[in-house]
């Protein structure tokens, strides 16, 4: 068993078609592992019965398949479902499946932890531990999809689980071109989305993309200052260079960017938030997502009333903004926004040095 061998997880079709043909095996048979690994989830090679028996035992021997692992299984009095996840060297990550939404959504994870700190968020108290491996990330979809029953029908992916998709940019990216391969889950792109923090060089990165996600910004404030505090890489790509990011988006192929805001009691929510905002956003195709703060232990905010949500949401919608308020599902199983945790991991010193933010 030599330790080089490929791990078909880790690679995109036609990576895949160069590994089987340098052992002399034909293109053909890659879009046909391709199939049955995504389209109908079997990992087992013994399985792929339109292979041949030959085939599939030199896959086995010249070949590897790494499967993200669930160990957990929660489900919500309101049907969303959190699982864990066991990758190869025993790190765990958590991934929410929210059904009619009203489609199907798979949140899913991009690190274990998370280095960007947002003063309200339970996952970045833990700290980056390490990126995720595109296999690693578009086998939760892999999983979940057979978990859940839905490999034939259609689903939506957002990148919103634990860590910052764009500061793990590569990964990230292949994992979105593995998932939407005509030959594996053949997923629309704009079937995924994207959110990010703001890390304004990846952005503009990204917007140069032949195969681009939808696009979601977590804004949560409308004044350096305020952001400064709550989402701390604002200090190093401030709004007004935010902004100007997302102008460069190319828009047309894609209706808008979506604005997330996390709603504090007190502290994002007055009249004068909702008012800074609709200008902050005057000349962007946008919509705003208002998401009511998920309390938790340790996370010194607190969620605004009712009332005060549906006074900020209707001054948006008075001034013509398009607005929408996510409700929270999956609260009383911790799978809510910013909730996502896993509790046992913390890091060893010489990671926490290596936890650096991103050029
Ligand atoms: N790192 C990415 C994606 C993960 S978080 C990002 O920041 O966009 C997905 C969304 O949940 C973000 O908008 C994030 O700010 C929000 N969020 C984090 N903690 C939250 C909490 N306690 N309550 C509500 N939303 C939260």
């Amino acid at each position: 068993m030599s330790p080089q061998r490929p791990d078909i997880a880790e690679l995109e079709l036609p990576e895949l078609e160069a590994a089987l043909a340098t052992r002399g095996v034909e293109a053909f048979h890659a879009r046909q592992l391709y199939r049955w690994i995504y389209r109908r989830g079997v990992t087992d090679f013994d399985r792929m019965t339109d292979l041949s028996r030959a085939l599939r035992a030199r896959v086995r021997e010249d070949l590897t398949l790494s499967t993200p692992r669930i160990v957990g299984d929660e489900r919500s009095t309101d049907g969303t479902r959190k699982f864990v996840f066991e990758l190869a060297d025993g790190r765990c990550i958590e991934s929410v499946f929210i059904p009619d939404t009203p489609s199907m959504t798979f949140c899913i994870s991009t690190q274990v932890g998370c280095a960007m700190s947002c003063g309200f968020c339970l996952t970045g108290k833990m700290g980056l531990i390490r990126n995720l491996t595109a296999g690693e990330i578009a086998g939760q979809v892999r999983v979940l999809a057979a978990a859940t029953g839905l490999l034939e029908q259609p689903f939506n992916i957002v990148l919103m689980g634990m860590g910052e998709p764009l500061h793990n940019y590569d990964a990230v990216m292949q994992a979105v071109r593995m998932l939407t391969d005509e030959h594996g889950f053949a997923m629309p792109p704009r079937r995924i989305t994207l959110s990010t923090v703001g890390l304004v060089p990846a952005i503009l990165r990204l917007a140069r993309e032949p195969v681009m996600p939808n696009l979601a910004i977590s804004l949560h404030g409308t004044t350096d200052e305020q952001r400064n505090a709550l989402v701390p890489v604002n200090r190093k790509y401030p709004l007004e260079a935010l902004m100007a990011a997302c102008r460069q988006v190319p828009i047309k192929r894609r209706d808008r960017i979506t604005f997330e805001y996390v709603l504090l009691d007190g502290v994002n929510d007055t009249p004068a938030d909702a008012r800074r905002l609709v200008r902050l956003l005057a000349d962007i195709r946008a919509k705003v997502n208002l998401i009511p703060l998920n309390p938790a232990p340790g996370i010194p905010f607190e969620r605004p009333s009712d009332d005060r949500v549906d006074r900020f949401a209707r001054m948006l919608a008075e001034r013509g903004t398009t607005v929408s308020v996510r409700k929270s599902r999956g609260r009383d199983i911790r799978a809510a926004c910013g909730q996502l945790i896993v509790d046992g991991q913390r890091r060893s010193p010489a990671q926490r040095a290596a936890t650096l933010l991103p050029a």
